[in-house]
């Protein structure tokens, strides 16, 4: 299937552009349209992968040979992670506008450094930041930078964290280091997120640098300990880490209260919203978000709740010039400066050339503005209160949580059982459910309980799909069950 010779080189195939785009937009179409029916992931089609592999081609196939191939594996063996019944982690579609734009940021090939290197990206990322800071109801005076992801978003929030409480010492960090300073004090309640622990040891803190207050084994948050060890610090400079929106099951820090804490003690409030903060977008769950802007820092993602394609996420800052101290990167005599009339978002965030993540947020806010996203937002949040009357219904169900957002946390059960059998059992339904595809969804430990806790951030999810899950589960249960014998 070798194009004519020479080919190899895309300069010698470069007409080859517009009829290979031609043939991913043929493919997008069936492919869109498959994702309401088809299983979320087909184990027989893994066999195709190995059409992948290979030697290094020395000559290659040329474009249309190339893009066919990977079209051909990719719309088979994908994940149907942009599909309606993918409750697994918390994950996120895409809306039309967003893809349409994500290809967009594709063609253009923007480098999102600064103004110098595209003065249409740098404006885009303006004008996005400060339509996110409105979505969430946050003031006029803060700031931000897109990410990658909300592990990157807790790393930009808790490098200006960093930057701040060296400064509250007279140290300057972002030169020197923390070499000579004590450990910089970081408490949270058990809800924090692994990720926010990856930044502190990204950051050169070390990931148990992390003191966890929980009030239970679920985690809760206990003020009481947070108050008394920001007391005894005796006026040092702390962060304190409020979780909005934790996995397993959907629950909130009180954000108020920390914030509180927060002022009195002098310390820097940190809040990890990857999806939590999109609970500002409904009058019915507005509340779980009240005191956020008395943070000093938020992290949040985009391809979660906001529903733009992989890789965006954002971190929010109160003052956002820290972003500048705390990422720029002088001494290089052909960059700009972080204050240069050529500069922009690559010195203000850790990450130097990047793409125009903010396309595809323009865009979704663009063709659906708060409106349409809060009403993304409701449906998620009445699906999740279907899924749990559908498991509330179920006698082999049991619920294990409230649903304050869009996170439902349950396990399979039986009378009499022990809870080492339950927790099998629950585990072989956890498995059974990735190997079977029809839906997607993971196993938790909540309480010391192994549980299930689909998560329901995708634009395209019905009430359907919720009772197609909720359906085989219980298939699933019945076939795992502790009377069944493994074989
Ligand atoms: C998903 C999540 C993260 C990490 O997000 P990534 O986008 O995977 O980096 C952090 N915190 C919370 C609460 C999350 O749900």
């Amino acid at each position: 299937m070798r194009e004519a010779s020479g080919m190899a080189d895309p300069l010698l195939d470069r007409d080859a552009a517009t009829a290979a785009l031609a043939r991913v937009s043929a493919a997008a179409g069936p492919y869109l349209d498959s994702l309401a029916a088809r299983p979320v992931h087909d184990p027989a089609a893994a066999k195709l992968l190995a059409g992948l592999a290979g030697p290094l081609p020395e000559h290659g196939d040329g474009t249309a040979a190339a893009v066919e191939r990977l079209l051909e594996i990719g719309t088979a063996t994908a994940t149907a992670s942009s599909g309606p019944r993918f409750f697994h982690f918390v994950t996120g579609g895409t809306t039309p506008a967003a893809l349409a734009a994500d290809w967009t940021a594709a063609l253009l090939d923007q480098n999102a450094f600064a103004r110098v290197s595209s003065p249409f990206a740098h404006e885009v990322e303006t004008v996005v930041l400060d339509w996110l800071r409105q979505l969430f109801g946050l003031g006029a005076g803060w700031g931000g930078a897109l990410v990658g992801s909300a592990t990157f978003a807790n790393f930009t929030s808790l490098g200006c964290a960093t930057q701040w409480w060296g400064e509250r010492q007279g140290a300057d960090t972002v030169r020197d280091g923390l070499s000579g300073l004590p450990r910089m004090p970081v408490l949270s309640g058990g809800y924090v997120h692994a990720s926010a622990r990856k930044a502190l040891q990204m950051l050169g803190h070390g990931r148990d640098t992390v003191e966890v207050f929980a009030r239970d084994d679920v985690g809760r948050a206990d003020l009481d300990g947070i108050e008394q060890r920001l007391a005894g610090l005796g006026g040092a400079p702390a962060v304190l880490i409020a979780n909005a929106g934790e996995v397993n099951a959907g629950d909130f820090d009180p954000v108020d209260a920390l914030a509180g804490l927060a002022e009195r003690y002098g310390a820097w409030l940190h809040v990890d919203g990857a999806f939590g903060l999109f609970a500002a977008l409904s009058p019915r769950t507005e509340h779980l978000m009240r005191g956020i802007d008395r943070a000093h820092s938020i992290a949040a993602d985009g391809h979660k709740w906001l529903n733009v394609p992989y890789e965006s996420g954002f971190a929010l800052i109160r003052e956002p010039q820290r972003l500048g101290t705390a990422f720029g990167m002088p001494g290089a005599a052909y960059l700009p400066g972080p204050q240069d009339p050529g500069g922009g978002y690559g010195l203000y965030g850790p990450e130097s050339s990047r793409r125009a993540r903010s396309l595809p947020i323009w865009a979704t806010l663009a063709a659906y503005g708060r409106q349409g996203h809060r009403a993304m937002v409701e449906r998620h949040l009445d699906l999740a209160q279907h899924l749990a009357r559908r498991v509330d219904e179920a006698p082999e169900l049991e619920r294990l949580a409230d649903v304050p957002l869009c996170i439902v946390c349950f396990r399979v059960a039986r009378p009499g059982l022990a809870e080492a059998d339950l927790d099998r059992w629950n585990r072989a339904v956890g498995e059974a459910l990735i190997a079977d595809g029809r839906v997607f969804c993971g196993t938790t430990v909540y309480g010391g309980r192994v549980a299930l806790r689909p998560a329901i951030v995708n634009w395209r999810t019905t009430p359907a799909d919720i009772d197609l899950f909720v359906d085989v589960v219980r298939e699933l249960a019945a076939r795992t069950g502790p009377d069944v014998t493994s074989p």
